[in-house]
């Protein structure tokens, strides 16, 4: 029998995730089905409830409900407790077993455009929703030197700090800044906020994304969103949208439900090119 899979969001038509996982079904050789699932903004539970009862077998988590995942599920898995946000759900009957695969996709595509690894870097996160959440205990180990995170709504991104560094030594490495300081220089600058959806970019210093290695936008689409505009006409040395950690979460996912990891490289031009 065919297994039933989705990715639940608000919005959710933009996702690519069915082409992703129709191709690793392809690869090989599964036996699944997986479509999108729009959910109201306080529906969330509830459509998560009705596709398990119709014998869905799985759902990727996106915006905004992440953080409503990880507290819906019964059981979670280690990365998920640490970062306090879900990505993907495997549905065992009634049972929700939670994972973020976000972390080791993210430092997946990372280390393909770097060709190297994630270590020593210094880091500017925007944002501190369940992307930013779900990446951040898979920086810190891999070795980032430095994550300073800013959110438009600074509580969020000081919420986000007391949680996953509790103490002043750890806050050494990952703190919080209502705003991105005048002049501050980072190797790698990821936006992880929303903002491209609205046709804009976060809010960043003149030069602070022209002076980064990387500038890396969590969000993926038609061509350059404004924050890889931005970096672009700033002179950041790569500009990259999220494309890749795309694939790379979802060959995490995949491997949750089905027990086997799918290669990602083909499926990742198959996009490109599409
Ligand atoms: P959430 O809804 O949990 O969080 C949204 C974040 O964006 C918050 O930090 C919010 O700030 C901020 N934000 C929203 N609008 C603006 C704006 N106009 N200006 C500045 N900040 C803004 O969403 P997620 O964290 O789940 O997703 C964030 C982005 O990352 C999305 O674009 C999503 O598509 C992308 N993503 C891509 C993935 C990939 O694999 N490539 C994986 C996961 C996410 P505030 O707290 O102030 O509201």
């Amino acid at each position: 029998m065919t297994d039933r899979y989705a990715v639940i969001g608000n919005p959710v038509a933009h996702s690519r995730s069915p082409e992703i996982h129709a191709a690793f079904a392809a690869a090989t050789g599964q036996d699944i089905a997986y479509g999108r699932l729009l959910a109201p903004p306080d529906g969330f539970a509830a459509a998560v409830a009705r596709f398990s009862s119709e014998g869905g077998r799985g759902l990727n988590v996106t915006l905004p409900f992440k953080e409503e995942a990880w507290r819906l599920a019964a059981t979670l898995s280690g990365r998920a407790r640490r970062a306090g946000a879900a990505n993907t759900l495997r549905l065992d009957g009634a049972t929700v077993h939670a994972d973020n695969t976000d972390g080791p996709g993210l430092v997946a595509d990372l280390q393909r455009i770097f060709d190297a690894p994630v270590a020593g870097l210094h880091i500017l996160l925007l944002g501190a929703g369940g992307a930013a959440r779900g990446v951040v205990p898979s920086l810190l180990e891999n070795g980032a030197a430095s994550i300073l995170v800013v959110n438009r709504s600074a509580a969020r991104a000081d919420a986000l700090v007391a949680a996953m560094a509790p103490d002043q030594a750890e806050r050494r490495v990952l703190s919080a800044q209502p705003a991105v300081p005048a002049g501050a220089t980072f190797d790698l600058v990821i936006n992880a906020t929303a903002a491209s959806l609205g046709g804009a970019a976060p809010d960043t210093p003149p030069g602070c994304l022209g002076a980064a290695r990387l500038a890396y936008d969590m969000m993926y689409g038609h061509g350059d969103t404004p924050f890889m505009a931005r970096a672009r006409a700033e002179g950041a040395r790569q500009v990259s949208d999220g494309l890749g950690m795309l694939v790379e979460q979802a060959a995490e996912s995949f491997l949750l439900w089905r027990g086997v990891r799918p290669p990602t490289a083909a499926v990742l031009e198959q996009l490109r090119r599409a």
